[in-house]
């Protein structure tokens, strides 16, 4: 087989485009592919669709292609310019390649399922693009994903936050809750992040929705009341941010009291930090002794915690009169604990019950938004690189945004 034919055979060339030469440097790890239309092909005009005669050619362009044998391979060509009667001459663009673009779309695949499974430094590595060039295409796959995504309000909604670079900067996250995507990504966590959002959908494309997880933040709240209809009935407070929200007054009842207790000479609570903010199934094997043993003094952080734990149970009953019941027993306790934190965080509960006890009715919580969070954390980590936050937006987008990314290769194109 001579090399001409090998390569029309490996670039799935057809009629009218055939191979011409083929340059093999070795040494320098390259390969260059000439191809050329035969002479009496009939051209369409690019605006029209009209047929249309040959008028001349372009100067020769280049694509890289996807390597051969770990040498990098490029195609090359003259791309033929056609004479319209209507539209005067226009350049024939290559079925191959989007328009400007220096990659085949085989080769632009590639390099999105590289993206997939290492970050934009591994993929430079591992294709030997430059960072620019690689970062161009994660924005073109992004674009082309967003273009045809369909235009809808998920029905169970998760907003979330996530902090950004330093602590103090946010972004708002939206998730569609049965998807498991995020569909939105938005600068801060004011009122006006998670309108921007909803401005988005019509009155009764809004009313389509059914649920909408959440912290206990107002921004949200004041938010979803102004574009959701009939917010108060879908808007639930999730567990998780409510149960960190009484983890974080355990941590300043430990804190307080490991001060305390310093001042006198010991020095139980040092250390025991990671402890009181887990829950107790997730207390590592190795110090389950050790925080049995403190949790028998007696120490106001022990009953801290304990309240926080009871709190969990909350959520596991079938019947909210049932949970409602449980609710205020726990209120109860929180409230006459002499333990301020822990009181003040129970108040903040029991003002946002009625959102609290929508639970019951949606089973929704932020769980998921939570599992995309620890993606997006990868995403951050793997994203040593991004110079902004619109970088780290259209990553989040690339890796968690559940979009169609690829470059379509449409039946009767080349390759
Ligand atoms: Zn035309």
């Amino acid at each position: 087989m001579k090399d001409t034919e090998l390569y029309a055979a490996l670039l799935h060339l057809r009629h009218p485009w055939k191979v011409t030469e083929v340059k093999v440097d070795i040494t320098g790890g390259r390969i260059d592919v000439w191809i050329e239309h035969a002479p009496d092909t009939k051209w369409l005009c690019p605006e029209c669709r009209r047929s249309a005669p040959l008028y001349d050619h372009g100067a020769e362009r280049e694509w890289r292609h996807l390597d051969t044998c770990d040498c990098k391979t490029f195609v090359h060509t003259r791309p033929p310019r056609v004479q319209c009667k209507e539209h005067g001459v226009r350049q024939i663009g290559p079925t191959w390649a989007d328009p400007g673009s220096h990659y085949t779309l085989k080769f632009e695949s590639h390099v999105i399922d590289t993206l997939k499974e290492c970050d934009v430094m591994g993929a430079t590595r591992l294709t030997g693009l430059l960072w620019d060039a690689t970062w161009r295409i994660v924005e073109k796959a992004v674009e082309r994903g967003q273009a045809r995504k369909e235009r809808r309000i998920p029905a169970r909604l998760n907003i979330d936050e996530k902090s950004f670079a330093r602590r103090q900067r946010y972004e708002t996250l939206v998730c569609d809750q049965d998807r498991g995507t995020v569909e939105y990504v938005v600068d801060d966590r004011d009122q006006s992040s998670l309108e921007k959002y909803y401005q988005q959908f019509t009155l009764e494309e809004r009313a389509e929705v059914k649920a909408v997880a959440m912290d206990m933040w107002d921004p949200y709240i004041a938010a979803t009341k102004a574009f959701i209809p009939e917010a108060e009935n879908k808007i639930v407070f999730d567990k998780f941010h409510i149960v960190r929200y009484v983890t974080d007054a355990v941590d300043k009842v430990r804190r307080a009291e490991a001060k305390q207790l310093a001042t006198q000479g010991d020095s139980s609570l040092k250390g025991t930090r990671h402890l009181w903010l887990a829950n107790k199934d997730n207390v590592p094997e190795w110090r389950k002794p050790e925080f049995d043993a403190i949790r028998k003094l007696n120490l106001k952080t022990g009953r801290a915690w304990a309240i926080k734990e009871a709190l969990r149970k909350f959520w596991g009953y079938s019947y909210p009169a049932r949970a409602w019941a449980f609710f205020k027993c726990w209120y109860y306790w929180a409230t006459h604990s002499k333990l301020k934190p822990i009181a003040e965080a129970a108040k903040t509960i029991m003002r946002h019950l009625p959102n609290v006890l929508t639970y019951f009715k949606h089973r929704i919580t932020n769980a998921l938004a939570e599992g995309l969070n620890s993606k997006i954390q990868m995403v951050k980590e793997m994203a040593c690189g991004f110079r902004n936050r619109e970088h780290y937006r259209t990553a989040i987008y690339f890796h968690c945004g559940g979009l169609d990314l690829y470059p379509r290769l449409e039946l009767g194109e080349l390759w």
